[in-house]
């Protein structure tokens, strides 16, 4: 057969217009005549590579387009989104690793944080430095989780323990864990979180317990020759004032951000035992639970879940209510507060406050760039706007489009049934 590539001109032409009802069929046809899996990328007739820009991109469960702008395409096979992404990463297996690089996540809500995932891909740097003798990252996990992603995160062995002792705030119980693991495979770094959420208070235990300067507020790590350990660390201090540089020690609590998280591979998150069972501690310390608190006392930028309201909102009463039944502090856009619906205080962005909700919810609000700004550091982002191409929805992991009225009744009505139906079963 000969090998002159055969152009029809009709085809083409339907292929270009996206309007057109053979369009996809076309473009499909296109791809595969070329030899080219994928529809939207193809050889053109001079050899060069055409992508369509149209073709990138799914139709997601509610009829909406989606595109996955971190390049991997989702939404294709049948084990859903995640299960593409991580089939399409390669495997990384450490079988013998030279040393562990120990990570204790917070875990908050039973799922790896923001910043957790941050910690891990520092702890990815240290481990994969030298290919020749690459170390494996283990995470010690405590408590009952709602994580299956540990493996996308950079783990490659997991210690998880949910003795009922280690269960909520149990520091001594948790600290007798972490000694546990030092002494049956004596990590060569231990990394927690320099965070409110736990990590803070074990990892300065830690610190006590073995005896061990740590090196706290830990931002950056750059390698350095002359250290004893390799690597020197940038750490802020003086109440966030100041930075300083130092040798980096084995024990380090980092903050957000010190590292990007792990996002081209997809490690083996392989499940360990500690080879003993957990010793016993004198526990001093009695969990009483937790206390509730009124969502609308707690400051904006503390706040891990916030119902924040945009211009978008018709209904303010049906706004307050569903805040208040959701258990959720307010807030708002500038022009909410501009036109006098919430006060100043509540301001989310750039000149107003700047939240690390781990939800955030953004009822009838745009997200202009000001107010992006505000929530870049938010875990998990909602949006509810009537305007499918807004800035908000493609900022959002999650967005429902219809009126905000409508929404926050029937989510209010949702919640309300789930309790009334939690309380009939108890
Ligand atoms: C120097 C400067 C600083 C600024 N700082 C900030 C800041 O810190 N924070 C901030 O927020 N803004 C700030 N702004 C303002 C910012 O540029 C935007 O004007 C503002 O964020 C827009 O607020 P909005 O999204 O609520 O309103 P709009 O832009 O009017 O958006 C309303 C949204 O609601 C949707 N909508 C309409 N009706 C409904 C309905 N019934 N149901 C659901 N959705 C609906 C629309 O589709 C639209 O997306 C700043 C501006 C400047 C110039």
């Amino acid at each position: 057969m000969s090998d002159i590539r055969r152009r029809d001109p009709r085809k083409e032409w339907i292929a270009r217009n996206r309007l057109h009802p053979r369009h996809l069929e076309v473009l499909a046809e296109l791809g595969r005549s070329d030899g080219q899996g994928a529809a939207s990328e193809w050889m053109g007739p001079h050899g060069l590579m055409r992508r369509n820009p149209h073709a990138v991109g799914f139709i997601g469960p509610n009829g909406v387009k989606r595109i996955d702008r971190s390049g991997v395409q989702q939404g294709q096979g049948s084990g859903g989104p995640q299960a593409s992404t991580a089939a399409s990463k390669p495997r990384v297996e450490i079988e013998a690793p030279a040393f562990l690089v120990a990570v204790v996540p917070d875990m908050a809500g039973g799922r790896l944080t923001g910043h957790d995932r941050d910690l891990l891909g520092l702890a990815r740097r240290l481990a994969d430095a030298d290919p020749a003798t690459p170390g494996a990252v283990l995470a010690v996990v405590f408590g009952e989780h709602k994580e299956d992603a540990f493996g996308e995160a950079g783990v490659d062995r997991l210690l998880h323990l949910a003795e009922p002792e280690v269960e909520g705030f149990a520091p001594e119980a948790r600290l007798g864990a972490l000694v546990a693991v030092e002494q049956a495979w004596t990590p060569r770094h231990w990394l927690l979180p320099d965070s409110k959420l736990g990590g803070a208070d074990l990892g300065r235990r830690l610190a006590a317990r073995l005896g061990e300067r740590p090196a706290t507020g830990v931002w950056q790590l750059e390698a350095d020759a002359e250290a004893p350990s390799g690597w020197r660390c940038t750490a802020r201090g003086a109440a966030g004032t100041l930075d300083f540089q130092r040798a980096m020690p084995r024990l380090i609590l980092a903050l957000a951000e010190c590292a990007e998280p792990v996002s081209e591979t997809h490690h083996a998150a392989q499940a360990l035992a500690l080879p003993e069972a957990l010793p016993a501690q004198l526990a001093r310390i009695e969990d009483l639970g937790q206390v509730a608190v009124d969502p609308a006392g707690v400051a904006l930028s503390e706040a891990e879940f916030i119902l924040s309201a945009g211009n978008g909102v018709r209904d303010w009463e049906g706004f307050h209510h569903a805040a208040e039944v959701l258990g959720a502090t307010e807030g708002a856009s500038r022009v909410a507060v501009d036109d006098g619906f919430m006060a100043r205080h509540r301001q989310v962005g750039a000149t107003g406050t700047w939240v690390t909700a781990r939800v955030y919810v953004a009822v009838g609000i745009s997200g202009a760039i000001q107010h992006l700004q505000g929530i870049q550091a938010c875990d998990k982002v909602v949006a509810i706007n009537m305007d499918p191409g807004c800035d908000m929805i493609k900022r959002a992991d999650l967005a429902v489009i219809g009126d905000s009225t409508k929404v926050l009744e029937a989510l209010v009505a949702l919640v309300e049934q789930a309790r009334e139906e939690k309380r009939n079963a108890a």
